[in-house]
């Protein structure tokens, strides 16, 4: 299946250089981004037999396009349930699918954790279209209580057995060590997880707190957004029996 890609014009600290959206054989989108006329133009003019689009997960970054397209091309969406709205969505899927696209089988893959209901979809070659669950650079974002740190790591572990070659990321490069960079997704998490623990150990006992000490130099900007990923690893800690929240404050009980 020849697969092409064109990045959205949306840059950002948490879209890298902008939304890339996949173009399969021709006739098929994954992701088509944000609703950015310029950017529904080029993929129009890439495609210009456009029948189906599909949507990993319902951010704003990578969903919206796929209305006007199919406005305009009379494309089918396949999406996840939360993506969208029932009357513009053609056929939901959750997981456990194998849809017949360009002629071949794209198996789709349930991978909760950054959103309740995202999915990536993996080619009988191996090449596994990750939404934001994977990103070719850096950590993705988990925004709990629809987020779950949990569910991230589980789905990471469950995209490891598929046996991925390639990653084709929703930001950020395209990876051919597919293995290699989820291992070192859950590695990561589970270092940062102990490095929360630690913190609190320490006398930490608030995700602010936590913060100052694993990222003492973080950009401004991103403070807030790796509080949530911290409240986000309290979360899981905390479900698993380790922390005890009471009145704002966070103790280890358990490590
Ligand atoms: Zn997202």
């Amino acid at each position: 299946m020849i697969i092409r890609d064109i990045t959205a014009p949306n840059p950002g600290p948490f879209t890298l250089s902008g939304t890339r959206t996949y173009l399969l054989g021709e006739s098929t989108v994954i992701d088509p981004g944000p609703a950015i006329d310029s950017h529904i133009e080029a993929i129009r003019a890439a495609m210009p037999a456009l029948r189906t689009i599909l949507l990993t997960h319902r951010h704003e970054d990578h969903a919206p396009a796929a209305v006007a397209l199919k406005h305009a091309t009379g494309a089918r969406i396949l999406a996840p349930l939360g993506v969208l709205d029932d009357a513009t969505v053609d056929q939901r899927i959750a997981g456990g699918e194998s849809l017949l696209i360009e002629g071949e089988a794209l198996q789709v893959i349930a991978t909760p954790g950054h959103t309740s209901e995202h999915v990536c979809f993996l080619t009988s070659a191996g090449d596994l279209f990750t939404g934001d669950t994977v990103l070719g650079v850096g950590t993705t974002t988990i925004f709990p209580p629809d987020g779950s740190m949990r569910d991230y790591i589980d789905s990471l572990r469950v995209l490891l057995t598929h046996q991925p070659t390639r990653i084709f990321p929703g930001h950020g490069p395209t990876r051919g060590d597919a293995h290699a960079v989820i291992e070192q997704y859950i590695a990561h998490r589970l270092e940062r997880e102990q490095q929360v623990l630690d913190s609190l150990a320490a006398g930490a006992t608030s995700a602010a707190a936590i913060r100052e000490r694993i990222y003492p130099h973080l950009d401004p900007r991103l403070r807030g957004a790796a509080e949530i990923q911290i409240d986000a690893h309290l979360d899981k800690l905390r479900n698993e029996g380790c922390v005890v929240e009471h009145g704002g404050e966070y103790r280890v009980i358990r490590k």
